[in-house]
């Protein structure tokens, strides 16, 4: 038998690859194998076939072992998603089998073959006369089975027909009288429905740009909210779906895919459509992935993690609200899909839209320094639609009523009274955020992390925000025995409670991430508001993003300023985007709207350039501030993150570590320190910032830790590398 030699990538933290051994034909490169690893199998891809044993690391052909299966339910990974891969492994210093398994949804993960892939089949009778002469004759729904086959069927169909569809199937399969085949295609080239709406001046001078466009190009959609962004992708997918392209569309939220997905099918009723995001079944997350590799979906829409989906026409690629953080994975293999979008685009020599109300600054200097055109819609698009007018209301000088001021609520009743819908934004979910003991001073905290736990009305639970810890309230303060413990400070159950008997008249809806867990409920609401049954809203950030409220007339904001004394440098480009698009959910159809800010600090400089609007004038002065201060993105940065039972022994290992490194040429090493919020989840943390002018010396150096360090053992140590971290 001939004999060939696999180098694998396994789902293991060491930077290398595996060689084994494997009797027969030669695989593809793309595939899936097991193999044995240590004691147990792994699943793993095949990146090399070589047909010669190249002896790495000492081995001897007769010391590889056997590849136990080659597996053929997935179509190879093609080599543009493994060269992504190798670029995301080397950029982001992280195993290359990691990243690849961080591409592939979680039944490709195992090391066994998946079973769902006939749903995914399509059947059609082999000769229809044969098939219904052979069916008794008062057997009708095996003949109307029978009919249905005469053209190719899903299994969904043919299941949907009678419960003994799938036997009678099978049956008929065994006979050659019906036999699996391709999926129709759907027809390219969308009709145009008539309702379209004729596009502002503006739009059709950025849509001339995008359908023009061919090969790699970067464009940063620049579009105030409600300026008509999602109408010119939509226009932009339609061009490239006529010419035979698959169309790659990232989000940052899942909540926001129902109502994405909605417009997307009215304009495209006769395109295959995907949806990618972690809150889909793991079969069909499979499914749709598939779907995408096979190039029968043509558009996928997707969060973060459908970036790395296989699509072997795509033409183009299209990033929502490219600024916001949710792009950026946080645990494990943490990668930005927006960056890795782009690099995509690059490789596969296609346009990619970055669209934003608020671009990130990193994409804002790219277009500064001409590395991305610059497209702008500075209208709504709308006719007669104004941008919102924003008032600050400074809590300094105006009383509070349960946190509101005079004004806000005047401003509330006036709205209401004229059949307006008002929001009231706070960026906290859960009742109060601390329960206190005025006696002692005691605060209620969380054991496992260095968080305060928020008290949940509702339920009557005290709840860390950040590892899920819960228990009850006590009844006593466990230091000094005082029966009176206090809720302090807002969230939004408590904001409901308060506006309920402010307002009696007009009941309350909240909507926050404590609400919307059930599947449909979040739905459920917006449909509420869409049809005016709720007047008042309340909401934290869930609210802000891409939602269309047509009646929305006035926004409230509570609590605005923790943004703008955060230790970290981004904290305001964060508030700008998040003000703005709450403000952006005010007076889209045509009535102005109003936003009332709540601050402490109305004379910071920072409202000033909110309250023009003018998003421009404040990313330049920031990304001079930038330069000035050689921060991000004037320099490259990573952080070595570690965390250990105890804090000391974090410290030691990066004290260690930064020992080994700190004169590699080109880079900077800071001290380490404890982490912002040193406790989480049991474990303590810290951390120690890499920085280098240049992000080729940065990169060498973090492959040499990754493989030191990877190799390494470091009991009691988890660590992790960061590049590009967002939080610092
Ligand atoms: P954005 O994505 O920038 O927030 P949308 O594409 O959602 O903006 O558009 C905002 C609103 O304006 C939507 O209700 C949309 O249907 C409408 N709209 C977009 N383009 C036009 C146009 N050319 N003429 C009329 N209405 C439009
Ligand atoms: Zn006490
Ligand atoms: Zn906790």
């Amino acid at each position: 038998m001939p004999e060939v030699y696999l180098q694998v990538a396994l789902d293991v933290p060491l930077q290398r690859t595996f060689d084994y051994r494997l009797e027969g034909e030669s695989p593809i490169p793309g595939l899936r194998v097991i193999v044995p690893f240590g004691r147990q199998l792994l699943c793993g891809v095949i990146i090399k076939v070589n047909s010669e044993f190249a002896g790495t690391a000492g081995l001897k052909v007769e010391q590889l072992k056997l590849v136990q299966q080659v597996l053929h339910d997935m179509p190879p990974l093609p080599r543009h998603v493994l060269a992504l891969c190798r670029f995301c492994s080397d950029y982001y210093a992280w195993p290359l089998g990691q990243v690849i398994a961080a591409a592939l949804p979680g039944a490709f993960r195992q090391p066994q073959p998946w079973q769902g892939g006939k749903e995914l089949s399509w059947y059609a009778a082999t000769d229809t006369q044969a098939l219904v002469q052979q069916i008794p004759a008062r057997a009708h729904r095996q003949r109307a089975l029978a009919d249905l086959l005469a053209a190719p069927r899903s299994l969904d169909e043919i299941r949907a027909l009678s419960a003994s569809a799938t036997g009678w199937l099978k049956a008929w399969q065994e006979q050659g009288l019906v036999t699996e085949v391709d999926a129709p295609m759907p027809a390219h080239g969308a009709p145009v429905t008539p309702e379209l709406p004729a596009l502002t001046d503006e739009q059709r001078v950025v849509l001339e740009q995008l359908n023009a466009a061919d090969g790699f190009a970067p464009f940063l959609l620049f579009g105030v909210t409600g300026s008509g962004k999602t109408e010119v992708y939509l226009r932009a997918i339609e061009q490239r779906l006529a010419a035979g392209g698959q169309v790659l569309v990232l989000i940052p939220e899942i909540n926001l895919t129902p109502q994405l997905e909605a417009r997307f099918k009215a304009r495209f009723p006769e395109e295959l459509m995907v949806s990618l995001h972690s809150g889909l079944a793991d079969g069909e997350r499979t499914r749709n992935w598939l779907l995408a590799a096979q190039g029968r979906a043509r558009i996928v829409l997707g969060t973060r993690l459908a970036v790395f989906a296989p699509m072997p026409d795509l033409a183009l690629i299209v990033v929502d609200e490219e600024h916001d953080l949710s792009y950026r994975q946080q645990e494990g293999f943490r990668y930005s899909a927006r960056d890795v979008a782009v690099y995509r685009a690059h490789q596969a020599s296609v346009p990619v839209i970055l669209g934003s109300a608020t671009p990130s600054m990193e994409s804002w200097r790219n277009m500064r320094e001409s590395r991305y055109r610059l497209l702008t819609l500075t209208q709504r698009a709308i006719t007669g639609a104004k941008p919102p007018q924003i008032q600050l209301l400074s809590t300094q000088q105006l009383r509070l009523f349960d946190g509101l001021t005079q004004n806000a609520i005047n401003a509330m009743r006036e709205t209401l009274g004229q059949g307006g819908q008002v929001l009231v934004f706070i960026n906290r979910r859960g009742y109060a955020p601390v329960l206190a003991c005025h006696e002692c001073g005691w605060i209620a905290s969380c054991k496992r992390c260095t968080a305060r736990l928020v008290l949940h009305r509702e339920d009557r639970r005290l709840r860390c925000h950040h590892c899920g810890w819960e228990s009850s309230p006590p009844a006593h303060c466990p230091d000094c025995g005082n029966a009176d413990l206090q809720p302090l400070g807002f969230g939004t159950q408590r904001l409901e409670e308060t506006l309920a008997g402010m307002f009696p008249d007009t009941p309350p809806l909240r909507i926050d991430r404590d609400n919307t867990r059930r599947k449909g409920s979040l739905d459920a609401m917006l449909q509420q508001i869409h049809k005016g049954e709720a007047q008042l809203l309340v909401g934290t950030q869930m609210m802000a993003k891409g939602h269309d409220f047509a009646n929305l007339q006035l926004v409230v904001v509570l609590n605005a300023d923790a943004g703008l004394f955060s230790l970290d440098f981004r904290a305001q480009e964060r508030l700008y985007a998040l003000l703005l698009q709450v403000a952006g959910r005010a007076g889209r159809a045509g009535q102005p709207g109003k936003v009332l800010i709540q601050t402490r600090y109305h004379d910071d400089p920072f409202y000033p350039m909110l309250i023009s609007g003018d998003y421009a004038a404040f990313a330049d002065r920031t990304l001079q501030e930038r330069k000035a201060t050689a921060l991000p993105p004037y320099s490259t940065w990573a952080m070595l993150r570690a965390e250990a039972k105890d804090l000391q022994r974090a410290m030691a290992f990066l004290r260690e570590v930064r020992e080994r490194w700190r004169g590699f040429s080109g880079l900077h090493m800071a001290q380490p320190v404890p982490a912002l919020m040193v406790r989480k989840a049991g474990w303590e943390r810290a951390q120690v910032l890499i920085s280098a002018q240049r992000r080729p010396a940065l990169q060498a150096a973090l492959r040499e830790m990754l493989e030191q360090l990877g190799a390494e053992k470091h009991p009691g140590v988890r660590w992790a590398l960061d590049v590009d971290p967002v939080d610092v």
